[in-house]
């Protein structure tokens, strides 16, 4: 039995995996295949997470701290797992910049990627440069510190959300029917903070029905309404088109409460993205042969096992979003799991 972990990987999940491996004194080879270590959060500067209102850097960064400074953990960027041979307790692994190791078990912490807008035709993306994703209003808020409409650089008087944008959506079919769990408490947080900042700037929230999961229910749908005034629409977005008359987007669609059509002036559009498995997941998925949702394409676990970690390999564990939409907080929950399944899998004797 080799005595070593490879963790791929290196978001929220695989650092908080590795993390724990390096405190418990299990040698530990930690694969990410960007140039820096703490995944989508980290790599497109989200501005400030909920549910506890922090930036990023506060959060994932101490974890990347000790990741990269634990003699236990050596920290591979730029690199992937290319093949992999052998079996539970002696992996033979390959990795793309020419390294081979053998390691007595794998956590596969490969993570997500964003739905592309540009498949929702109707919705102007790419089109109109007032139509933005939420990920362009989190550089927006992190990178350049204020609130603008791309097309003329002021100040927009009106912002509508619209959520589900590549989820629960049946028109694309099979592969995106799921919730993305953050969205919702996301755009509440999002919309506090415009108001907060700018409040002579209406915020408006599209939606089929709001899903605020578990304690995050007043704090991102109550208290935006009731203390910011953020509006709350039902109803689906039929197009998004724009006036050449008054340089505004018009957003049409069908409110479901009063039952009938509409179609409103906006200066600023944010479109709330889906979450969809990365190109990561589905390239070791293969390589590995871990079992996939035949819908969605994100790894599910082993029936057997009852254990949302264990895969259907063994010796093989999975963590974070490359299993579906998650938050950060379980996504560390789920590294740190793995880590143990794969600390007691491999015999590692624990130092502490
Ligand atoms: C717009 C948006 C905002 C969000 N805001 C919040 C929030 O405020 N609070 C919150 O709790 N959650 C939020 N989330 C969810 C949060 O992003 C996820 O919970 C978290 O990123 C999951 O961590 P992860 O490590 O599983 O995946 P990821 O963050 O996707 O990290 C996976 C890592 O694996 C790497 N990788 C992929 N394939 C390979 C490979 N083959 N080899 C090596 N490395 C590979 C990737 O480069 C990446 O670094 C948000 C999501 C979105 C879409
Ligand atoms: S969390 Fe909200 S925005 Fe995201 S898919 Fe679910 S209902 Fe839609």
């Amino acid at each position: 039995m080799a005595k070593s972990v490879l963790v791929i990987g290196g978001g929220p999940a695989g650092l908080s995996a590795a993390r724990a491996l390096g405190r418990l004194g299990v040698p530990t080879i930690l694969v990410e295949k960007d140039g820096q270590l703490g995944g989508n959060p980290i790599k497109n500067h989200y501005h400030t997470l909920i549910p506890r209102k922090l930036k990023p850097s506060q959060v994932i960064g101490p974890y990347i701290k000790e990741v990269e400074s634990n003699p236990n953990i050596k920290v591979l960027l730029n690199t992937e797992l290319t093949a992999c041979e052998g079996e539970a307790g002696s992996f033979k692994v390959t990795l793309s910049n020419g390294e081979k190791h053998e390691v007595g078990a794998i956590i596969v912490a490969t993570g997500f990627e964003h739905f592309d807008p540009r498949r929702k035709g109707e919705l102007g993306y790419g089109l109109y440069p007032d139509v933005i994703t939420n990920l362009e209003l989190e550089r927006m808020f992190s990178q350049e510190g204020r609130l603008y409409r791309p097309s003329n650089g002021q100040l927009p008087k009106r912002v509508a959300f619209v959520f589900c944008v590549g989820s629960r959506d049946r028109q694309l079919g099979v592969t995106n029917v799921h919730c993305c769990r953050y969205g919702c408490a996301l755009s509440g947080l999002q919309g506090m903070e415009i108001r907060e900042h700018y409040p002579d700037v209406d915020v408006f929230c599209y939606y089929m029905d709001v899903r605020t999961y578990g304690t995050w229910e007043y704090p991102f749908y109550w208290a935006p309404q009731e203390k910011y005034g953020v509006r709350y629409v039902r109803g689906r977005i039929a197009e998004i088109t724009y006036s050449p008359a008054d340089g505004r987007l018009r957003v049409k669609h069908e409110d479901t409460i009063v039952q009938r059509p509409s179609e409103v002036p906006m200066d600023l559009v944010v479109l709330v993205l889906g979450m969809e498995p990365s190109p990561g997941t589905k390239k070791v998925a293969k390589i590995l042969g871990l079992a996939q949702d035949p819908d969605s394409q994100f790894l599910i676990p082993s029936d057997e096992s009852g254990s949302n970690i264990i895969s259907n390999k063994p010796g093989i564990f999975i963590a974070g979003a490359c299993k579906g939409p998650i938050d950060i907080e379980s996504s560390f929950s789920e590294g740190e799991a793995a880590a143990a399944e794969a600390a007691a899998f491999i015999g590692a004797k624990v130092t502490v």
